[in-house]
């Protein structure tokens, strides 16, 4: 998950990292609440997950609060790369005389941690590693020795930051880290890492993301997941943790694995020009290891679906056996029933692979009367799509 900068701010706050106060606002009014309650020059900050925000003019010095007002109104309702902006983050602003660049990261092709560090902040990192490579350091950061005094000392020579502010980017150095390895981040990204006319060195930008694996141990991350305006069907989804995209269609689509979702969207939608141009009513790829919970899940999302008229179960055994599926399927059906959900919607499954033979004999032994069994992708595509057809 990326962190909106508020939310990066704050999480760098609790570490201990130096940053300016402030607070976020949904309307021009909240900015004049929090600019009369700094009582200072302000700036006022478009909240995206997207960067470029100054160059795209979401950045905006304030010299009051109701100047601060006038560019809240000015930056919300401002669309930066296809991102809407809906609140803007207003905080002290300072003089700054020079910008750098601080970030860790997960560093997946060396299997290890990386800390990038330039002197030359401000702009994308990209740009300046393209055009004055020499200018940005990359340290190996070993896991488990991480970063202590010395190592952030190593840092700081190796992006030959000015004495005058050693001593504080080491310091910056070992909180950024902590916090790195507290909240289970693969990237912390400060840019710019800044030096006042005071000479104070601030964090005056946060780009954070979590790794949701670890989201077991970090309850308080829950509270920072977007609650934007997503399908209902969706969020259904995302709470079982399954993997659930709704399509405007009318065949319901479980497969394991998403390749193999991806190309059954593709022979049902080739099917469905055949017969009257049913579609696919949606991407759920149940993955590996399909559980009977897994499958009943599955199923019930896909068949609260209303526009749903036939579901097309597409699986390939591989780790998991085909006959594991069928019984998924078959103690699914059984599940839902038990819940209260009386399934109507027919059922065309496709079984193939490892033990599909012993699969299809469970299938058979059930004699579902709505549980169609097709054994080859397109013929199953093409009932799947008939039955949608003609079903209303
Ligand atoms: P980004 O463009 O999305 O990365 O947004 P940043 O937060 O990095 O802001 C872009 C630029 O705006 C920075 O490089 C700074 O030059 C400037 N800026 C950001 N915050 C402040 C601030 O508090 N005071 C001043 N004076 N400038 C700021
Ligand atoms: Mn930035």
């Amino acid at each position: 998950m990326d962190l909106y900068e508020y939310q990066g701010r704050e999480l760098f706050e609790r570490h201990g990292l130096p940053v300016l106060s402030g607070g976020v606002a949904e309307t021009p009014d909240e900015a004049r609440a929090i600019a009369e309650r700094l009582g200072d020059r302000v700036v006022v900050k478009a909240q995206v997950k997207v960067g470029g925000r100054g160059k795209a003019g979401g950045v905006k010095l304030a010299g009051d609060a109701d100047e601060a007002v006038a560019r809240t109104a000015d930056i919300l309702g401002m669309d930066i790369k296809g991102h809407p902006v809906h609140r803007v983050m207003v905080t002290v602003t300072v003089d700054i005389v020079e910008e750098y660049y601080l970030s860790y990261l997960l560093d997946r092709a060396n299997r290890t941690f990386l800390c990038i560090a330039s002197v030359a902040g401000g702009m994308d990192i990209e740009q300046v590693a393209a055009e004055t490579p020499e200018r940005v350091a990359k340290i190996a950061i070993d896991a488990n020795a991480g970063v202590d005094e010395a190592k952030a000392r190593e840092i700081v020579e190796a992006a030959k930051f000015p004495a005058d502010v050693a001593d504080q980017i080491a310091d910056i150095a070992v909180k950024l880290w902590r916090a790195f390895v507290a909240e289970d981040a693969t990237l912390v990204e400060v840019n710019p890492l800044a030096k006042t006319a005071g000479g104070r060195v601030l964090c005056l930008d946060a780009k954070v993301t979590l790794d949701d694996n670890a989201d077991f141990r970090h309850p308080d991350h829950e509270a920072m997941v977007d609650a934007g305006p997503v399908d209902p069907l969706e969020r259904a989804a995302k709470e079982k943790d399954l993997n659930y995209v709704k399509l405007d269609g009318e065949v319901g689509i479980i497969g394991n694995g998403a390749g193999l979702v991806m190309s059954t969207l593709d022979v049902v939608a080739y099917a469905g020009e055949r017969h009257g141009g049913v579609k696919p009513a949606n991407f759920l790829d149940i993955g590996g290891g399909a559980s009977a919970a897994v499958m009943a899940n599955g199923l019930e999302i896909v068949l609260s679906d209303p526009s749903v008229r036939s579901v097309f179960v597409n699986v390939f055994g591989g780790i998991t056996a085909c006959d594991e599926v069928a019984n998924g399927i078959v103690q699914a059906l059984a599940l839902l029933a038990d819940r209260g959900e009386t399934v109507t919607k027919p059922l065309v499954v496709r079984l193939d692979g490892n033990n599909a033979e012993a699969g299809r004999a469970i299938l058979d032994g059930a004699n579902n009367p709505l549980v169609q069994r097709v054994d080859t992708m397109d013929g199953a595509a093409e009932r799947a799509a008939e039955l949608a057809a003609a079903g209303e």
